[in-house]
């Protein structure tokens, strides 16, 4: 006889699952992993757009054991691929929304393979040269205003900063204010040391290359506009080689505000003590108020699953400095349920956070601070009440 799991079981009698705080199945989770055994709210969540513009007491409290444990928010997503097709706009926009994402941050892609190799994924692609441009924000520009949605807020990022060859980003910058102004109000995912890259020809940024950003970093401070860097830690061989890079950039710029793309972590870097990690981390938090980190990207979830009760802590104490996101590229050959794959590995970690952490990391309390908008996330219903 077929034992089915519970949540099936309770799915099929219509009820939702309840979240199991547990802090054995904590980081857990594989992007293979079928999100068949979660509860489908999402695709009727009431929580709109406009819901969340309500002030705090006007809004219903977050039940956590009803309500999806995916977040609000998408902070770390490429709306087209590195070369070739992407999904269609309008279709992109219903994969986002029927998830129960409100809030995405459109990271290009930044880097664009050569226009005539025929390429759409760099590394099955070794050799093409993938080189950071304007062309993906162009379009995201364009479609964004084609396309309006009014269930999904869209914040629009630079993404064509070539941190090797500083030179020209104050004016193209300029170039952008022309063409759409006001429009762009992030800039990154930039790459900073992108290992995973080097065969593509990515030119890393160097100490010296970094002291030659001064002049953009400049705009994005006055603006307010927050960076998201892509910098590895290391590489298994060497889990802080390229560290220094990092803090570089923190002590040299400590005013920005910078997102710290996948915590340093990477496939290069897979099997670093996370002790050593989280103390890392720690040490930079601590010491760069505007320092925040990403946790987005399905490999770090299966690399680093069986150290929850080390990150879950982490994230609880640090929550207000911490942004989710799924990393995921929309290229238009992927199968229409792609998304809600990597969206549920890369949320399972927010399931068994504490209230506060996932109203701030989840339920957008951080990005709202973050961008300066005028949206609000609703508080946890308190325990007892359906939970
Ligand atoms: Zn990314």
């Amino acid at each position: 006889m077929d034992i089915l799991p519970l949540s099936r079981v309770l799915k099929s009698l219509g009820r939702p699952v309840l979240a199991v705080p547990l802090a054995a199945a904590l980081f857990s989770g594989c992007a293979t992993t079928n999100s068949a055994d979660t509860p489908d709210t999402r695709s009727a969540n009431p929580r709109t757009l406009a819901s969340l513009a309500l002030p705090v007491d006007q809004q219903a409290c977050y039940d956590r054991d009803r309500e999806p444990f995916t977040p609000l928010v998408d902070a770390h997503f490429h709306p087209r691929p590195f070369g070739g097709a992407a999904i269609p706009p309008q279709k992109l926009h219903a994969m986002l929304e029927s998830q129960g994402v409100r809030f995405v941050n459109y990271f290009g892609i930044g880097q664009i393979l050569e226009m005539d190799s025929g390429c759409s994924y760099y590394l099955d692609c070794p050799g093409v040269t993938a080189m950071p441009s304007i062309k993906n924000d162009f379009v995201n520009g364009m479609e964004t205003v084609a396309y309006p949605s009014d269930n999904l807020h869209i914040t629009l990022s630079m993404t064509f900063m070539d941190l090797a060859h500083p030179d020209n980003i104050v004016e193209l910058i300029e170039l952008y204010d022309r063409e759409y102004p006001g429009m762009f109000s992030w800039s990154g995912e930039l790459n900073v040391m992108k290992q995973a890259l080097l065969k593509n020809n990515h030119e890393p940024a160097t100490l010296e290359s970094i002291d030659q950003w001064a002049p953009f970093m400049a705009v994005l401070e006055e603006r307010g506009i927050p960076v998201t860097l892509h910098s590895d830690l290391g590489n298994d061989a060497n889990p802080t080689q390229f560290l220094p890079l990092m803090k570089h950039v923190l002590e040299t710029y400590p005013d920005n505000k910078i997102v710290w793309a996948h915590m340093g972590l990477s496939k290069e870097l897979s099997h670093m003590n996370p002790r050593q990690h989280v103390a890392i981390m720690k040490e930079l938090l601590d010491s760069y108020p505007h320092l925040m980190l990403d946790i987005s990207w399905d490999v770090l979830y299966n690399e680093y699953h069986q150290w929850g009760d080390i990150y879950v802590p982490f994230l609880n104490e640090y929550s207000t400095r911490i942004l989710p996101g799924t990393d995921f590229v929309a290229a238009g050959y992927k199968p229409d349920d792609q998304y809600a794959k990597e969206l549920d590995v890369t949320s399972r970690v927010l399931k068994v956070l504490d209230d506060q952490a996932f109203q701030n990391i989840a339920l957008g309390d951080n990005f709202f601070r973050l961008m300066e908008l005028d949206y609000h996330a609703p508080t946890v219903c308190p325990a007892g009440i359906n939970r």
